[in-house]
């Protein structure tokens, strides 16, 4: 994106910290009421979508926000790694330690609140991040007396819609569902050419009594999950905007943040 273009976008209201200046935030500050930042991971998807698909994602997912929350909202730049033990045995992973990410989010939480801003939300793009983002939120809150929040954009807000129009029996990672939200948000991400349907060896990692770590190669030895062969537009389109449309919502009722 050009400056122009960024320029454009920034008079539209859509305020994407990374590509103003500091006057401009200054003079943005003035009507903005919620931080937003997006996480995500770096991390294999199979053969189906490249290392930044989680990233990309949660990226372009705050644009949309921000788009949806004129004047109100300053969206952070993302955190492109995240925690991804999991997924090293497939080459090019890339993972941070826990400790590591709950402090980083807790220093970009506590650099928002000096320029005022008291309110923020992490947007995931990434499952293995979520136990260290109720920790963030649990310290943001605790520590930093800021109002905070996670929430997920594929099956935390829009489950319901993907049990629906989901073909593949098990989804989740690398999948359909996830290429699809990509041939929405950010094609450029999708290896249309290598798609496959994956062959998963545990198809009920996730669902047993005891909760226990797990290691992904033994899940599924290619990577994904499902049948990326059937991902399209339209049913990343129905996940996004079922999911965008209950953030915002959500962030009216629980931020107190409205258009
Ligand atoms: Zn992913």
């Amino acid at each position: 994106m050009g400056t122009e273009e960024s320029r454009k976008e920034m008079d539209m209201g859509t305020y994407l910290l990374e590509k103003m200046t500091w006057p401009e935030v200054e003079e943005a500050l003035k009507t903005v009421e919620l931080a937003v930042l997006p996480v995500g991971s770096t991390e294999q998807h199979g053969s189906n979508t490249t290392f930044d698909t989680d990233t990309a994602r949660a990226r372009e997912f705050c644009r949309l926000l921000a788009e949806e929350l004129p004047d109100k909202v300053l969206v952070g730049p993302v955190i492109p790694i995240g925690i991804a033990f999991h997924h090293m045995s497939f080459p090019g992973t890339l993972t941070v330690q826990p400790e590591t990410l709950l402090q980083y989010l807790t220093d970009v939480a506590w650099s928002f609140k000096q320029h005022g801003l008291q309110k923020l939300l992490f947007i995931n793009g990434h499952g293995g991040n979520r136990t260290v983002l109720d920790l963030a939120c649990t310290k943001v809150l605790h520590e930093l007396d800021m109002q905070v929040g996670w929430v997920g954009i594929m099956t935390d807000t829009a489950g319901d819609v993907m049990a629906e129009k989901v073909d593949s029996d098990i989804y989740g990672h690398g999948c359909e569902v996830e290429t699809s939200q990509l041939l929405y948000l950010h094609p450029e991400s999708v290896r249309e050419s290598a798609l496959e349907p994956a062959e998963v060896q545990d198809a009920l990692y996730n669902k047993k009594w005891i909760n226990m770590p797990y290691r992904w190669h033994e899940i599924s030895a290619g990577g994904a999950l499902g049948d990326a062969t059937k991902s399209s537009y339209e049913l990343g389109q129905a996940v996004t905007e079922t999911a965008l449309k209950r953030i915002v919502g959500a962030i009216e009722q629980q931020f107190g943040v409205s258009r």
